[in-house]
Parts: C-alpha cells; structure tokens; sequence
C-alpha cells in the first residue's frame, strides 16, 4: 500500500510528537489521540503492560466515558483473547453487538465498529488500542494501517519513554540514598537512618503517612521501627499484629511489593475497618537483602491515590537501597557493641597486668566479670593445695548477712559423692571447661545441687575454669536470679577473660612467694649476720684476756716466780689445761666466724706439705705416747709443692690429727699418707677407732655437729673443727671426705692443688 503524502507528514509530526514526550502519562494521551485522529477514528482505549507478564492495565482515552474505559478495563480477560497475540495483525470488528464490555461500551457510546491493534515490542505484546467508529461497516483499509504503523511508533516512544522513567526512578531512589547516608554520615544510628528513609519515602511520593517493620532476628516477629502519621490508636493495633496476619506480613511472606488502591475494599486490609487514621490508598515493598527479607517499607495516602506500578517499582527499589543502608546500619551497631564489650576487657585486662597483690586481684575480677555480664552474685574460687576442696576467694553480690543466713560454705568440696561436689563449679573444675545453665531446676546433671540453688535463689549459673597454662587454679562462677542464656560471643568473652585473669592471678601469686621467700631470706641474713658479729665481738673480749692469763700461768709454771710445792703445781696444771682449751675454743670461734663473715684471709706461698705434716705429727706426739696410739707415716718422695697458707694447711692437718687420737681408743694406730694424684697433692689420715655411722657422715662438717657417742661425748670437743678444716681446704681449692665404717676406723683424705713442676 502506498500511504498519499498528506499521511506521511502527518505520521512524522506524530513521531516527532511522540519523541517529544519523555513522560509516559502524557505519552500515552497522545498516542489516543493520534490514533483517533489519523484514523478519522471517533473514539479510542489505550492499554499498556509494565512487564510482559502482568496484565493489560488502562492507560490512557480519547472520547471515551471513564465508566467505559473502567469497563473495558475490568472485563478485558473476556476479549482480549480473540487477538492473536504475537502478531501484528489487528483484529476488525464490524459488529458490536456483542454480551461483553466491547459491546456493552459500544451500546452505550453508539458506537458500530471497531479496530484492536496490538502495541508489540522485541515481538511481544506491551499494550493495545481499541478504536471505534459510528459508521457501521468494514473501516477503511488505510486507515488500518496507518493505526498499524501509530502503534509501530507508539511501541518504541513507549519503550523510550520507559527506560527515561527507570533511569529517572533510579536516580530519585539514589538522591534519596544519598540524603540518607549524608544524614547518617560516619556514625550510621539504625533509628535515624530508618527515620530519615521514612521520611524520604513520604517526601517523593508526597504522602504523609508510613512505617517501616523489620523482622526481628531472634523472634521473627515484625516490629515497628519507624513511624509517621500514624495515631496511637493505630500503632497499638499494629504493634499487637507483629506476625504474619497483617499488610506487612503479607508482603514479608510473598517477598512481593504491592498497591492498596482502596483500604475500605482491598482484602490485605480489611481489617482496617475502625481504623481512626484516615488513610485511602497505600504501597509496601518489602526490604530485601541479597535472599533475605529483613522488613517491609509501607507509606499510605489520606486521599485517593492511583499508585502506579511505576511508583511501585520507584517505592521498590527505594525499598532495595535502604535495607542495604538498614543492614549496613544493624552491622556496623553490632560491630560497635563488640568493640565496646572488647574496650571493657581490654580494661580488665590492662588493670590486670597491673594489678601485683593477690587479694586486689580476685576481689577486681569477681567485680568486674559480674557487673560486665550483670550477674546477681558471682564467686571466684581457687583450688586448695591439694586439690580436693575450692576455697572461697572473692565474692561479689553476696553479704556476710546472706553468707549466715544462706549457710553458704566457703569451702566448697570437689568429691563428687557430695552435692557440693556436684556443683556447676565443681564439674567446671573436674571438666576444665565451661559450665552454663540456663536453667538450674531442669537440668539433670545438677538435680542434686538444686536444693542450694534454691536456698539461693538463682536461675542460671555460668562457671569457667581459671587455666593459666596446663593446671587449673580455679573457678569463677556468675550466678543470675532470672533466666538467662549468654550468646556465644559473651561466653567466648567470659573465657577471654578467665583467661587473662588466671595468667594474671598465677603471676601474683608466684610475685607473692617471691616476697615471702625473699622476706625470709633477707631475715636469715641478718640473725646469722649478727650472730657472726656477736662471735667475733665475744671472742675479742675473751681471746686478749685469756691470753694474758696464759702467759702467766706458764710463767708460773716455768718457776719463774719461785718454787712450787706440788699440791700448787697440780692445780695450776689443771688451769693451764682448761685455758689452752679455753683459748682453743675462742680461736675456733674466731676462725668460724671469720670464714663465714668472708673476712679470713690466706697467705698463700709454695710449701713442702711433707714438712707441716711431719711437724704436726711431732706436735702431737705426747698425745699420741698419752693413749698409746702407733703412728706411722707413708709420704712419696719428689712431691711437688703446694700453694698454701702454712699456719692454715697446719691446722687442717692438725685437726685431723687430733680427731684421729681423739676417736680411737688407747693402743690403736694411726698412718698418715701423702703422695700426687693428678695435679693434686693427697693426704689421707687413717685410724683404727671408733668409725662413723653411714648416716653421720654427711652431718661431720656442719658447724657444731657431734657425734652420738660414748668416747665422743667424753672427750672435749666444740664440734667446730671440721667445720673450719672443710672450709681451709676449699679455701685452697681442695676437697675433702671420709671413708668409714662404724667400729673400724675412719679414713679422712684431703685434696689440693700442686704447683706444676719447672
Ligand atoms: P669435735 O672433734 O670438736 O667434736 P669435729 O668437727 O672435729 O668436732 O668433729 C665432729 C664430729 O665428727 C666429732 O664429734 C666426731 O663425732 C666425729 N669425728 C671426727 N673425726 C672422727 C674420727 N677420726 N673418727 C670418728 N669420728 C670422728
């Protein structure tokens, strides 16, 4: 078909008309009107579908009566099926005279014949126009197809004007967003950002009322987090329906947004009825995040509102972005409350390592860990030293009066067989893990502690275990009055914390030994440092007198002071023996204390140890004649000599010597020996008296150490003299022992270093 030129202009004004019109409302008005015109048409309906699968809804009249748009509208399902739907081809209808609303509009507006020309698009069909004549008959073929090519036109500026409107949508839904988070700003409140997009929503579709619900994650239930225009009337009957029997419960449950054209009628909310709030018409989009539908976002209009699906989808994905907001929001208080519960601890945690006396300690913990987790009581217990019994170390929440009154016991056992050793404590400690009780009166395992429990009156009981490394030292126990059931994250908190106090606890308690030990060694000290001044002091005192009283006795003796008869030569005898003892003593003292105090010094020189163990053994020789005691001697010849004090390597021989005649009866012999082993020179002194029983031997050379022995206890001793000889031979890098065997004899050898050779 050729179109005549007089079309073809026409058909590119309304072209150009069409691209013209960016909104779809305006639009669609001109599309009907164009197609009316161009087909000297005297009526026509305009259908359009948002998406291709929802239903052809009005869109727009030319010359036609609302009550008939509305009819057509209603009653296209009984119709539109004579089209072929996905073709071009519209479908002529030359009688009207039809039961449906084509033939009841067509009664009514005196129309006679009509054309239904589909709008498709990407081959599918977006919408259709109904034309009518009042001449009855066939229309004219050109003008059929002149339509065909409107609907061509229309199909695209449709298309268009819809992309404009998303992109419009988008950025209106986006400008939204970003006055939410610009009003959020850096610290996102969840309750501002649900106000603000409350608020927001209300602003762009000019509406005045609203709330948005979110599901709350432990119940389920939808809770009113946001409101606007609504009368207490109406949110008390909103707040009794938190499930799903509501608008919003609808929408949680279909995941579908939707369009409430008329409340009084629409089944979603018919029982609005008696609602005081007037609202007619209202949209809710539920908030969805990735899969998960957290609220539903619903405003609502005092007047009539013809909410389009347009609106829909703007409301929509306003809906989308703000549950990203409202979740980011929920996430980031989360993560706050963490951080906060993180900073007390870490407060517990920093006056912990700085907290040294152990009291301090548990009373600041069993505090802090029940105030932090609100517990009505709590109890920090340790481990005794042997580890069957907790003792009581701080409390908190319990009184001294309550303590009577309740007979708590301080001691708790650990013997299961007990109801105390059935405790949550008790397990807590036997287990080395956490303990948590909900609820004390249903749990069997601690049926038999239930009597305490009541006697107390709590509910719920939290115990964990105080490890510092391997071993348990303790429990701490919170005890709630009312139900309660710590999240994960509290108990993995609660367990932080044990642990810190438990490494902290440890610390105090090995710095407080550390003191003690150190207290008591620094007392020790100082009694064997004034002791050793007291020797030396007293020694001095009686050393220089007693000297004095020597030389003269001698004197005396010596005749030196005329003759003595021999009664007077006894007895000074006797006095001179006594004070050689006396003064032996005194020197013994002397020496020990001087060893101890470090203030005895040696004049080391090189000796010939042969020569001192010969004069020593001539020094005693009228002890030895005086118990008729043999002694021989077996000395190496070519020893090398020794550096040595030779005042002090006599008197170790000197002593040896003497407690060899000492502890061996009359008639016995003694040998002494000399000779190189090594780099060491080695002096034995052997006897054949009374011996030493194995579990002395150790003992000999503490300072006043005596033997349990008849020839012992008669025999002068101060038990000092192996004492000091240990001490000389150390002094000159010896070493010194005994060899014995109780009743035969003892052997007593000492080591010291030679000077080498050349
Ligand atoms: P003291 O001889 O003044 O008692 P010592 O320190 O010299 O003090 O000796 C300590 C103890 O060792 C003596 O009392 C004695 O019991 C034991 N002892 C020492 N030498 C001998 C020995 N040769 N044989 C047996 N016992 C000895």
């Amino acid at each position: 078909m050729t179109i005549p030129r007089k079309e073809l202009s026409r058909l590119h004004e309304i072209s150009e008309l069409f691209s013209a019109s960016s909104e779809l409302t305006e639009l669609v008005d001109k599309i009907a009107g164009a197609g009316t015109a161009i087909a000297n048409a005297d009526a026509c309906w305009l259908a359009l579908k948002v998406d291709p699968n929802d239903p052809l809804e009005h869109a727009a009249t030319c010359n036609l009566a609302t009550k008939s748009a509305r009819m057509l509208s209603d009653d296209i399902a009984a119709w539109l099926p004579e089209m072929t739907p996905d073709t071009d081809h519209p479908l002529i209808l030359t009688d009207l005279k039809r039961k449906d609303a084509l033939g009841k509009v067509a009664a009514a507006e005196g129309y006679s014949s009509a054309v239904l020309v589909p709008i498709t698009y990407n081959k599918s069909l977006t919408g259709i126009f109904v034309v009518f004549w009042k001449e009855a008959g066939e229309p004219p073929v050109e003008a059929v197809e002149l339509l065909l090519l409107v609907a061509h036109l229309a199909s695209g500026a449709i298309a268009n004007a819809r992309l404009i409107a998303q992109a419009r949508h988008r950025s209106a839904a986006l400008d939204v967003i970003f006055n939410v988070t610009q009003t959020i700003g850096a610290s996102p409140r969840i309750q501002q950002a649900l106000n603000v997009i409350l608020d927001e929503a209300n602003r762009l579709f000019g509406t005045t009322q609203g709330n948005i619900r979110l599901v709350d994650p432990k119940s389920k239930l939808l809770e009113i987090r946001a409101h606007k225009g609504l009368s207490r009337i109406t949110l008390k009957y909103m707040q009794d329906r938190p499930g799903k029997k509501s608008l919003s419960g609808w929408v949680v449950k279909n995941g579908k947004p939707v369009i409430i054209r008329d409340v009084k009628t629409d089944p979603l909310t018919a029982h609005f009825h008696g609602n005081p709030d007037p609202v007619s018409s209202m949209m809710s989009v539920p908030l969805v995040v990735g899969s998960k539908t957290i609220g539903v976002l619903t405003i609502g209009s005092h007047e009539h509102r013809e909410f389009s699906q347009e609106d829909l989808s703007l409301l929509l994905s306003l809906g989308s972005q703000a549950a990203i907001v409202i979740e980011n929001a929920r996430l980031y208080e989360q993560a706050k409350s963490r951080l906060a519960e993180q900073k007390a601890l870490y407060g517990i945690a920093e006056h912990l390592s700085s907290t040294l006396d152990v009291p301090t300690l548990l009373k600041f913990v069993i505090n802090h860990l029940s105030a932090f987790f609100h517990a009505n009581f709590g109890t920090l217990r340790l481990l005794d030293e042997g580890g069957a019994t907790l003792m009581t170390g701080a409390m908190y929440g319990i009184t001294d009066e309550y303590i009577r009154h309740a007979n708590e016991n301080l001691e708790m056992s650990l013997d299961p067989s007990t109801a105390q050793g059935q405790s949550p404590a008790a397990a807590c400690l036997r287990e080395g893990r956490l303990v948590a009780i909900s609820n004390i009166a249903k749990d069997r395992r601690f049926a038999e502690w239930r009597k305490i429990a009541k006697m107390q009156s709590f509910t719920s009981v939290v115990c964990v275990p105080l490890v510092p490394s391997n071993e348990p030292l303790g429990v701490i126990s919170l005890y709630f009055q009312d139900a309660r059931k710590l999240a994960p994250e509290e108990l993995e908190l609660l367990q932080t914390a044990a642990r810190a106090s438990a490494i902290a606890l440890q610390r105090a308690m090995l710095d407080e030994r550390l003191l003690k030990e150190e207290v008591s060694r620094r007392a020790l000290e100082e009694v064997s440092h004034l002791k050793t001044e007291f020797v030396s002091l007293v020694s001095h005192e009686l050393r220089t007198p007693l000297t004095s009283i020597q030389g003269y006795i001698r004197l005396i003796l010596a005749g030196h002071t005329g003759g003595l008869d021999p009664v007077q030569q006894d007895f000074l005898n006797a006095v001179n023996r006594n004070t050689d003892r006396l003064v032996a003593l005194v020197d013994d003292l002397l020496d020990i204390s001087r060893i101890e105090s470090g203030r005895l010094e040696l004049l080391l020189e090189p000796l010939d140890i042969t020569e001192t163990i010969v004069n020593e053994i001539e020094a005693h020789r009228s002890q030895f004649e005086g118990k008729g005691i043999g002694v021989t001697t077996d000395i190496q010849t070519g020893l090398p000599r020794v550096k040595a004090d030779s005042h002090r390597l006599g008197q170790i021989i000197a002593n040896l010597v003497s407690n060899a005649i000492k502890y061996s009866g009359e008639g016995t012999s003694v040998k002494v020996t000399v000779g190189q082993i090594g780099q060491n020179v080695l002096v034995k002194v052997i006897d054949s008296g009374i011996g030493i029983a194995p579990e002395e031997r150790n003992r000999l050379f503490e300072r006043f150490y005596r033997g349990d022995n008849d020839l012992v206890r008669a025999t002068y001793g101060t038990g000092l003299g192996l004492a000091i000889t240990h001490h000389l031979v150390d002094m000159h890098g010896g070493k010194i022992w005994v060899e014995s065997e109780k009743g035969h004899g003892s052997t007593f050898s000492f080591s010291i270093p030679a000077i080498p050779n050349g």
